[in-house]
Formats: structure tokens, sequence, C-alpha cells
């Protein structure tokens, strides 16, 4: 073991706050966030498992990060196994090596990871003396599949209700075969891959999957935590002056997510992260956080002020943790309590449509935000292809109110590639960033300066779980010559400064994220080939077009198809079928008894099956059962 990688760990543990060790608890957990642990700190994911694992009498749970540059250097020298950071512990001693992942670039860590350990890599290659290798996290229930043959159980969905049913089921006991099988009948929240037979079409497309065993279920159902309010139910009942319903709503007995070790010299180590709320209403056709994440659910305001009251003597930055910050029924209250408190305010990012006079003036209060926004396109049309609701005129006006405040840099996130996309659209990119710069300059007259316009360019990937997700990914080349022909056209206006992802970079997410359980090949032959994916696909003869590159049948049996997010296929089917014809939806309403999309029906009602069915406390059903 090597002593430079020890102190390393120590020095790191030096200047955080808030780690702890558990001694005599019956389950060790290594937490692994593959990626380095500036990266992984920031990463509320992350801080959610560590705070809700430990909670839990039997379970210790300690974080494992991929060592950074220095540290990997000393790990490869001295071929060190890979160590946990809180005892320096081989990760191979633990009971469980749980990976939480929100992005499928970071596959190949993962893999590396497991490599770094001495734990193989394949799970048929494990024994009894391996530990259990689970995998949670947002990516995990999108598409398990491309890392499904290095798991042995994949936790679908969210960790409020995983947790605990994880730990249950190791305490009851038995060896891991007995374990995995007591999970994977649970029937939501747990796939167990090696219980299932993939059956292949001569096409190689999948046939179906077919469970080994008895009771365990066709499709996984995802797991949320039901017990927050729904944004809509809520924000009725407070606008309806419901006071009973809306009252009983804000005083469940919910978890909080937050940070849980303070890591100032982790990226954006020096503020406390709260989530606010959790999923986005609008129905964004492209969006995977949007679509895996209904219904929209928010934390109550006393529990993110209890928070922000008990870290204050610690920082005075808060970063609201949300896809839809202003959707929060009670923003208000959030925004002026955390003033009083003298609360610097973050958010993580900003709807176009929901930026509020209130949020901007905290926002140029807190002084370290740089407004980050995303009209997508300059193209109305191509706008009601993706269903983001709102158009040129609009979006003009919004920076417009941004730039009167004085901030007079902002960033736009631009996307290429996208289903029916013409010239012309992209042209109209052209012509709405000129529009915004002559916006910003004209605000900038008032202040005596000019600010910057940021564009940020990304090809449009098709996720799984989302209306576009049977559309092909743009041909390389020509997203390579789109964002080309757009970088041209963006740096010939004056104040403006673009970036962009790789068509490469593009298709490499897509093929992570919409591929088959044969990517594991791939993933696991780039972990060992550090990081070189044309060389993984050559040695494994995978051909990355055949799972990106072609718009997929209605009829197709898609590979994500194991996990059931709740989402009806007509449901999906449709919203397809208007975005090709550039018709908007409306948004999710977040309300009790809604049918629209198949996730409350399966979640919340009665007429769901009853695997299906999400466990929730009983006096909350019968006090929604009265709306
Ligand atoms: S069923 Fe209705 S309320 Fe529930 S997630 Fe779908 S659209 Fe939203």
């Amino acid at each position: 073991m090597s002593k430079k990688i020890i102190e390393s760990y120590r020095r790191k543990l030096a200047q955080e706050e808030g780690w702890r060790v558990k001694q005599g608890a019956q389950i060790r957990i290594a937490l692994c966030y593959p990626n380095t642990h500036a990266i992984g700190m920031a990463n509320l994911g992350l801080h959610t498992m560590y705070e809700l694992f430990n909670k839990i009498p039997e379970a210790s749970c300690e974080r494992v990060f991929l060592p950074d540059a220095d540290e990997m250097r000393e790990y490869e020298k001295s071929r060190s196994t890979l160590l946990s950071l809180e005892t320096q512990t081989p990760i191979r001693d633990f009971d469980v090596v749980a990976f939480s992942i929100s992005f499928e670039t970071d596959y190949l860590n993962m893999a590396r990871m497991l490599q770094m350990s001495g734990i193989p890599v394949w799970s048929k290659d494990r024994n009894h003396f391996h530990p259990l290798v689970v995998m949670g996290g947002a990516a995990s229930f999108l598409n398990p599949e491309p890392i499904a043959d290095f798991t042995d159980v994949i936790a679908v969905g969210e960790g409020e209700v995983l947790a605990f049913q994880l730990i249950d089921a190791i305490s009851e006991g038995g060896d891991k075969e007995e374990i995995l099988l007591r999970l994977a009948r649970i029937g939501r929240g747990f796939y167990v891959p090696s219980l299932y037979d993939v059956i292949y079409n001569d096409d190689e497309t999948v046939f179906d999957y077919l469970p080994k065993e008895t009771g365990v279920p066709k499709r996984v159902g995802r797991a949320l935590a039901a017990v927050n309010p729904k944004e809509g139910t809520l924000r009725r009942a407070i606008k309806r002056g419901e006071t009973e319903l809306a009252e009983f709503l804000k005083n469940q007995d919910i978890f909080c997510p937050s940070t849980a070790v303070w890591s100032p010299e982790a990226e954006m180590g020096d503020r406390l992260l709260v989530e606010i709320s959790r999923g986005c209403s609008q129905g964004c056709r492209f969006c995977w956080a949007g679509y895996n994440y209904y219904p929209p659910r928010v934390v109550p305001a006393k529990d993110i002020l209890a928070k922000a009251a008990e870290w204050r003597g610690k920082t005075n930055k808060i970063g609201l943790v949300s896809t839809a910050v202003c959707d929060h029924p009670e923003i208000s209250t959030i925004l002026s309590e955390l003033r009083k408190m003298d609360y610097r305010i973050t958010v993580s990012s900003l709807r176009l449509d929901q930026i509020s006079d209130e949020l901007l003036d905290a926002l140029v209060e807190s002084k370290d935000q740089q407004i980050a926004v995303a009209p997508e396109t300059g193209s109305d049309r191509l706008r009601r292809v993706i269903n983001k609701n709102l158009t040129n005129d609009e979006i003009v006006d919004i920076c417009g109110s941004v730039f009167d405040r004085g901030m007079l840099t902002i960033k736009l996130y631009m996307m290429v590639g996208l289903p029916t996309e013409t010239e012309e659209d992209l042209d109209e990119m052209f012509v709405l960033v000129e529009r915004i710069k002559d916006r910003m300059l004209e605000a900038g007259k008032k202040f005596g300066r000019a600010g910057k316009i940021i564009t940020s360019l990304n090809g449009f990937v098709p996720k799984p779980n989302t209306p576009l997700q049977w559309d092909a990914i743009c041909d390389e080349k020509e997203l390579k010559q789109k964002i080309k022909y757009v970088c041209k056209g963006l740096s010939k206006i004056p104040n403006t400064e673009v970036r962009f992802m790789s068509a490469r970079i593009a298709h490499e997410q897509a093929l992570f994220s919409s591929g088959d359980r044969n990517i594991a090949k791939v993933i696991e032959s780039a972990a060992r080939l550090k990081g070189n994916l044309n060389d993984a696909l050559r040695e494994t003869g995978i051909d990355p077009k055949f799972h990106v590159a072609r718009d997929r049948e209605y009829g197709e049996f898609l590979p994500w198809s194991i996990v059931d997010s709740g989402l009806s296929f007509d449901f999906l089917k449709t919203e397809h079928e208007k975005a090709h014809e550039a018709l908007s939806s409306k948004p999710c309403p977040a309300v009790e008894k809604c049918t629209t999309c198949g996730v409350c029906p399966t979640t919340w009602l009665a007429d769901a099956s009853p695997s299906l069915i999400q466990i929730q406390p009983a006096k909350v059903r019968q006090a929604l059962a009265a709306i």
C-alpha cells in the first residue's frame, strides 16, 4: 500500500468536515463516484447516498473516488489496489461496492475503478468472496443495459426509497444469489441483470428479456420518493386557500437532500447545496431529466430553511438545486428567508420561462452567478418540435430583463442536429444571437460597459424514455459540418464567444446512453485501453452506427424497456408524432389523479398492477384521496 496515497487521502480528510467512520456496523459500503474527488463532491446525489446509508444503523458508508492525476501515477507506480477515502481500506474488502452514476460518460471510469480494485469487472467472474456490486444514480434508470454485465444489481429509482430496502434485503442474510433474488422479487426498484436472458432477433435488435426465476418481474418499475408533495397539488392548495391540506403537505416527514460533507477544496465546495425540487413540468421532448423524474415534486420550504439555518455558521453561500427553481410553490418564502439570513444565492439552472424579478434580484445580490439560459435553437418552429414553448421575441425580452440589472454577460445553450432541422433553422440562430447582443449593448450604455454573449453548442443526443428516443443522432460527419457552420456564423457576431462540444463526443454519449448489453464489451475494452474508444470498437467489432444512427420503429423492443419508467408507450408515441409535426403540448400539471403520461397511475393510483403501486404512507394516501 503506497504511503503517498494514504498521505494524500489524509490531507483531503483534514480539509473536510462532516465525514464519519461508524465502528462495528454489520454492512460496510464503499460508495464510489466514478470521477475525481473535486468533481464528485459537487454531486448532490453522492452526498445524499452518503447521508442515507450512514443513517441506517446496520450500515457504514465510506467514499471512493477516481484518483486524480498525481494519485493515479502513484497507484500505477506502487501497483496499489484502490482505497476508500475515510479509512484507506481496499475496496474489495467491503461488503457492498455501490456506484453513484449521474452521467453515462463516467461508465469508463466505473470499469476502470473496478479494474483498479482487483474486483473482476464482469459479474459472472465474481464469487461469494467478492463484494456485491450495485449501481445507482440517474444514469441507472435511463438505460442500465450498457453496464448490466458489470453489476450484480441496479437500483432503479430514487435513493430515499432504495437505500433502506437494499440494506434490509442484505440484512436478512443468505448467500449472494439469495439476496439478489430477494431484491429482484420486490418488483420495483431493483434490476438484477443475471436473472434475465436477453433474446435477440436475427437483425440483432432485442426481442425480449426473459426472467429466469419465478417472481422476477418482466419489467422493473421505477421507485420514487412518493412522500414529497407533487408541485401542482401544493400550488393549488396554497392558491385556493385550502390551508389544512397545504399545511399537511408541507409538514410531511421529508428527507431534504443537501451537502453532507463540507469540502471547501472541491468544485462548489464553498457553498451549501440543497435540492429544493425534483423533476420539471415542461416536458421538453429531448430532456431525460424532466421525464425520468416525473412527476415534479418538492421539498417544503420549512425543511430547506432548516438546513440553511443549520449551515449558516459555516457559509453564506447557498446553491438551490432544481431543474425548475421558480416552479416551487413556496419560492417567494424560500428566497426572502434566505436573503434575511444574508445568504448569497445561486441556482443550478434557470428556465427561461420562469425567470422572475424576485429571483433575478436575489442573483444580482449574490454577485457570483453567471446567468445561463437555454433557448436551444434560434427557430420558433424547431422550439415547438422540442416542446420548448417560447418565441424568439420572448427570449430577447427575458434576456433584456437580465441585462437591465447590470448582468451583461449571459451564456446561451444551443443544440445542433435536432430532428427535422433545416439550414434555415440554423441561420435563425445567428439572427437570435445578434438580437440578444444588440439588447445587451443597449442596456450596457446605462452602465457604461459592454458584456458578452457566450454561446455553448451541443450536438443533440437522443435519450431513452423521452419522446425523441426513436430518432437517430445526426450522422457524425454531417453533425461536424453543422457545428462548423454555426461556429463560423456566430463568431462573426461582435461581443460573442462560441464554445462547442465535438460531434465525436456527442456520438460517444449516444452510444453509452442508447446501446444494448453488448456495449459493456466496448466500455471494458476502452477502460483497459486508457479511454481509447476507437481501439475498443475495433477490438470488439461493435458497429456504433447500429446503436445510434438509425431511426427506430415503434414496434422495436428498445433495450431500455427492461426499466418501466411509468411513461406509457401511447403517451411517448403521441409526443414523438407531435414533435415531427412541430406541435406543442401542455406541461405536466403535477397533481393527484392525473393520468396523462402514465407515471402517476402506476405509482399513486390504485388501478396499477399490484407490483407497481408505489409504497406511500397510509396517512398521505388518505389525505390525498380526499382531494
Ligand atoms: S400522470 Fe399527469 S401529473 Fe403525473 S407525471 Fe404524468 S402528466 Fe404529470
